[in-house]
C-alpha cells in the first residue's frame, strides 16, 4: 500500500495511451494495466499485428479496444467504419462494444454490434449515419457485407476475438471471406486462449510478423506459497454481491480482504458489505496516503473487519490477524492471485483464499492451478438452509463462551423473576431468541440461483449426453439449400445462440427446402427457444423437433 497513486496511473500513461482514453480509465477505476495489456498496448499502438494469448478475465477486451481507439481518425461523412472485431457470440458482441463504448466516450467514438437474432433493420439505420467501430460475429458480418451495407474498404484493424471459439463454432470460412474483403494493408489482431495449429495456420496466412505474446509462466516455487485453503465459487455477476454477503456469513473472518478489479468496484463492495451488517472500509489508489494509514490502523485494531482493496492499493500489505483473502472476481493475471493469497497464512497460520468466479472464468481458475501446483476446490454457494444452519451454530457458541467466562450472576434477578410464572427451559429459549435477532440471524434471505453451465461444463455436460445410450433429438430447421444455408450455418447459428458446442452437435442434412441437424437430446429444448431469436442466412426459420423420427 506504500504506492502513490500518481505512480500507478502512470502505468498506463507510460504505454503512449492519450489523454481522453486516460481519463476513461481513470474514471472506471482501472489502476494499472495488467500483464497482457502492459505487452499488447504499445506494439499495437505503433502498428504491428499482434498474436496474443489471454482468456476472458486478463484484460485482455481493452488490451485491443484502448490502441484500436488512440488510432482512431473522425471518419467523414462518406466513409465506412475503421475498425472490426469479430467475436464468436452476441454476449460477446455487446460486451466488447460497451467496453469500447465507455472507453472511447470522450472520443465520441460511434460503434455498433452486430449479431444474429438482432432486427437487421437497426443495424442498417445505424451503418448507414455511419460507424467508427464494428462488433460482431462472423455470420452476421458476412450477411451485411452480402448486402452491400457494410463496406469494408476504410478498415484499418481487424481483431480476431477469442479465435479458437470462432473456428469451434465453425466460423473458418466466414473469417477467411470477411479478411478478404478488408483492405491488405490493415493491421491484424488475435486473440485467444488456446494456441491450436489452426489458430497458428490463420496467424501465418494473415498476419504480417506478428507481436507473439505469451501469458509466459513459470511455476511457482512450492516454498513461496502460503498453505491455505483454496476454494472457489462460480456464480453469475448479477449475483456476486449477495454471494459474496452469504460466503462471509458462513466463514465469520476475524478479519479479511476482499480484493476488487476497479475502484468503483471497492465503493460497490463496501457499501453492500456496510449495509450486510458488516464494519467494511475502502481501501484504494484514490486514497491519500493518510487515509490509506487510518483505515489499515482501524482493521488492526479491530473496529474494521473488512478490507475492500484493489491490488494497487494492497500492495506490501501486512496484517496478522488477516484470516481470509477474498477474491470478488478472479484476479486479471495468475500471478496477482499468488501475491493477493500471500496476505494469509503467513508464519504458518491457518488461513483461506476465497475466489468468486463467472461462469465465463473458469478458465482462468485452471491458469491459476497451473502455475501454482495446488488445487482450488470448487464449492457450492451456502443455501438458505446451510446460512440459517450456520447463523443457529453462531449464536450457540456466543451463548457457550458467554456460558464460560462471563460473570452472569447480576442478570439472575431477572431469570428469578421470571420463573416463578415460567419454566426455565423457555426463558433460556426466549432470551436465546432475542439474541439471535439482535445478531442479525433471521434476516431474510433469497436463494442465489446456480448459474447455468459455463461453455466447459456444458461441453462436458453434452458430451456426457452423447455417450453411449446418450438420447439424440433431431430438429427440424425450416430453411434449406434454395436459402443457400451451409452446415456452418445451422452450427453457427446453435452455438451462437444456445451456447452449444460445435462438437456436440451431430448430423446435420441439408435438403433444398429444410434441414434435419441432431442435438443432444437434453439441449434440445433449449436450443429450440434460442433459435427463435436466430437469423439464419437472413431468415427466421420454423425450428422444431421432427415429428416423424425414425
Ligand atoms: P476481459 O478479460 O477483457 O474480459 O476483462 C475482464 C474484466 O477486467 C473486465 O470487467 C474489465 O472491466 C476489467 N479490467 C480490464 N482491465 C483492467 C485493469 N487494468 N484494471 C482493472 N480492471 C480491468
Amino acid at each position: 500500500m506504500e504506492t502513490d497513486p500518481s505512480e500507478s496511473e502512470a502505468g498506463f500513461a507510460g504505454l503512449g495511451l492519450r489523454a481522453e482514453l486516460l481519463r476513461a480509465l481513470t474514471n472506471l477505476g482501472y489502476e494499472e494495466p495488467t500483464p497482457i495489456q502492459q505487452g499488447a498496448i504499445p506494439p499495437l499502438i505503433e502498428g504491428h499485428d499482434l498474436v496474443g494469448q489471454a482468456a476472458t478475465g486478463t484484460g485482455k477486451t481493452a488490451a485491443f479496444a484502448l490502441p484500436l481507439l488512440q488510432g482512431l481518425k473522425p471518419a467523414g461523412r462518406d466513409a465506412g467504419p475503421s475498425a472490426l472485431v469479430l467475436v464468436p457470440t452476441r454476449e460477446l458482441a455487446e460486451q466488447v462494444s460497451q467496453a469500447v463504448h465507455r472507453y472511447g466516450r470522450d472520443l465520441g467514438v460511434r460503434v455498433l454490434p452486430v449479431y444474429g437474432g438482432q432486427p437487421i433493420g437497426r443495424q442498417l439505420q445505424v451503418l448507414n449515419r455511419g460507424v467508427d467501430v464494428v462488433v460482431g460475429t462472423p455470420g452476421r458480418v458476412l450477411d451485411h457485407i452480402e448486402r452491400e451495407t457494410l463496406r469494408l474498404g476504410d478498415i484499418r484493424t481487424v481483431v480476431l476475438d477469442e479465435a479458437d471459439e470462432m473456428l469451434d463454432m465453425g466460423f473458418a470460412e466466414d473469417i477467411e471471406a470477411i479478411l478478404a474483403e478488408t483492405p491488405e494493408s490493415r493491421q491484424t489482431v488475435l486473440f485467444s486462449a488456446t494456441m491450436p495449429p489452426r489458430i497458428d495456420g490463420i496467424a501465418r496466412r494473415h498476419l504480417r510478423n506478428p507481436t507473439r505474446i505469451t501469458m509466459g509462466r513459470k511455476a511457482v516455487e512450492p516454498g513461496e506459497l502460503p498453505l491455505v485453503r483454496q476454494s472457489a465459487y462460480v456464480v453469475a455477476r448479477a449475483h456476486r454481491a449477495a454471494a459474496l454477503g452469504r460466503i462471509l456469513d458462513v466463514e465469520t473472518p476475524t478479519a479479511a480482504i476482499v480484493f476488487c478489479r476497479t475502484r468503483e468496484e471497492v465503493d460497490q463492495v463496501t457499501e453492500t458489505l456496510n449495509g450486510r451488517g458488516y464494519r467494511a472500509e475502502a481501501l484504494h489508489g484514490g486514497m491519500s496516503q493518510d487515509q490509506r494509514d487510518r483505515v489499515m490502523g482501524r482493521l488492526r485494531g479491530g473496529s474494521t473487519e473488512l478490507l475492500v482493496a484493489t491490488d494497487v492499493a494492497a500492495r506490501g500489505l501486512d496484517v496478522e490477524q488477516l484470516t481470509h483473502v477474498i477474491n470478488f472476481n478472479v484476479p486479471v493475471a495468475p500471478e496477482a492471485y499468488v501475491h493477493r493469497i500471500g496476505r494469509v497464512g503467513r508464519a504458518g497460520r491457518e488461513g483461506s483464499a476465497i475466489t468468486l468466479a463467472e461462469p465465463r472464468e473458469q478458465r482462468m481458475l485452471k491458469a491459476i492451478e497451473r502455475l501454482t501446483g495446488q488445487r482450488i476446490t470448487l464449492e457450492k454457494l451456502p443455501t438458505v438452509t446451510d446460512l440459517r444452519a450456520r447463523r443457529l451454530e453462531v449464536t450457540r457458541t456466543a451463548l457457550q463462551a458467554s456460558l464460560e467466562t462471563d460473570d452472569l450472576e447480576r442478570f439472575r434477578v431477572v431469570l428469578d423473576s421470571l420463573t416463578d410464572e415460567f419454566d426455565v427451559e423457555d426463558v433460556a429459549l426466549a432470551a436465546v431468541k432475542l439474541l439471535h435477532e439482535a445478531a442479525g440471524g433471521d434476516r431474510d434471505e433469497d436463494e442465489i440461483p446456480t448459474p447455468s453451465l459455463p461453455p466447459e461444463g456444458r461441453r462436458a455436460a453434452a458430451r456426457d449426453n452423447r455417450a453411449p445410450g446418450g438420447k439424440v433429438a433431431r430438429l427440424f430447421f425450416g430453411i434449406g439449400r434454395r436459402a443457400g444455408v451451409r452446415p456452418q450455418d445451422l452450427v453457427g447459428a446453435i452455438a451462437g445462440e444456445a451456447g452449444l458446442h460445435s462438437r456436440d452437435i451431430g448430423a446435420i442434412q441439408i435438403t433444398d427446402r429444410f434441414s434435419l441437424v441432431e442435438v443432444p437430446e437434453p439441449a434440445a429444448d433449449r436450443v429450440i427457444a434460442a433459435m427463435q431469436r436466430a437469423t439464419i442466412r437472413g431468415r427466421r426459420p420454423t425450428v422444431r423437433r421432427e415429428r416423424f423420427a425414425r
